[in-house]
């Protein structure tokens, strides 16, 4: 039987693109439907336009390759790219924007890299020439923070939410309990073996991008908060500086004059209270992060292999049951 290949997009009121993503897509995977079946999964996101009606007629047009999520109200992307993870029947998931700014021709590397043994195959983005300067700007600060605040988990550059899954990954990240779920995050934390595959990002081809400043400041947020607590655990720095001004100003009483020693005094005292306060803070935060690990119930680790010894105490035990 063929393997599926099955390609997750999400739509929110995107009724301009619907028929030129899926005919792209399908006439660029056409090069490989005599080795894979391809499923189009399209998540309607709760569009109030005709998205989903388009839809329809793409799977009468399409029947043995289109199907169909509609979402009862608009969730957001994260909740459009967990329901189509949920429903898609691939081998291999491949979730991918339907604004065609994420080129399909890539899926065919992506499928390659998949066939050699990759669980993870992530597109990163090498340039955005069609991006607007502030688009560039805020991206590149938003994954510069999001790699300073990784701890241990390592991001690609540039990586959204383009990337194929195996199988395997795609339960892995279905089995993660946690409802806040960012997945350019999530799919680095499951590790397994990552390739990466490089592109220029395409223009949009129709319509108008979803996130507008207020949006995309919630979603950096929404990205930092569930990386890890790594953010709470940086207040300590304040109260180290906090710390050595109280030292420099404290020097400063002992050895400066009126008025300078005044001020130093001042500026001493004000300090102190701040790195009391921040050493509190640090406390509090270290407590608030504990919770928020308990709470999502991520597993402490996750097994990629188990090669159990070949010894002959375990054939022995297995003699006495
Ligand atoms: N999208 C969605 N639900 C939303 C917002 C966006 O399903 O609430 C989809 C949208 O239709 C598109 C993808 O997410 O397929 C990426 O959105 P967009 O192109 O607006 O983001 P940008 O590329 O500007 O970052
Ligand atoms: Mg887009």
């Amino acid at each position: 039987m063929k393997k599926v290949i099955s390609v997750v997009a999400p739509m929110y009121n995107e009724e301009k693109l619907v028929q030129e993503y899926c005919k792209t897509t399908l006439n660029t995977l056409a090069a490989i439907s005599n080795i894979y079946n391809v499923e189009l999964l399209l998540v309607n996101d709760g569009s109030k336009d005709k998205t989903y009606e388009k839809m329809l007629l793409m799977q009468q047009k399409y029947m043995d390759k289109i199907s169909i999520i509609n979402l009862s109200r608009n969730f957001g992307l994260e909740g459009a790219v967990s329901a189509g993870l949920k429903k898609a029947k691939g081998d291999a998931v491949v979730v991918m924007d339907a604004d065609l700014q994420d080129p399909p021709a890539l899926i065919l590397e992506m499928v390659k890299k998949w066939e050699n043994g990759m669980d993870i195959v992530v597109a990163s983005r090498i340039k955005r020439s069609n991006d607007t300067l502030f688009k560039k700007l805020s991206a590149g600060c938003y994954y510069k923070v999001l790699n300073f605040l990784s701890g241990k988990l390592k991001l690609e550059k540039s990586a959204a939410n383009f990337r194929l899954l195996s199988r395997r990954a795609v339960q892995q990240i279905l089995e993660l309990p946690e409802v806040n779920r960012v997945f350019r995050v999530i799919v680095p934390f499951i590790g397994m073996k990552t390739a990466v595959v490089e592109y220029d990002r395409d223009k949009r081809f129709a319509g108008k991008t979803k996130y507008k400043f207020a949006s995309m400041l919630r979603y950096a947020l929404d990205s930092i908060t569930s990386i890890s607590i790594e953010p709470l655990r940086k207040i300590v720095f304040m109260a180290m500086i906090s710390f050595v001004i109280t030292i420099i100003t404290l020097l400063g009483v002992l050895f400066t004059q009126y008025p300078w020693n005044i001020a130093c005094f001042i500026v001493t005292i004000v300090s102190f209270l701040f790195t009391l306060l921040f050493m509190v803070l640090t406390i509090i935060g270290e407590y608030i992060g504990q919770i928020m690990i308990e709470v999502k119930k991520r597993p402490t680790s996750i097994i990629n292999e188990y090669l159990p010894w070949q010894h002959e105490n375990s054939l022995e035990r297995k003699n006495d049951k």
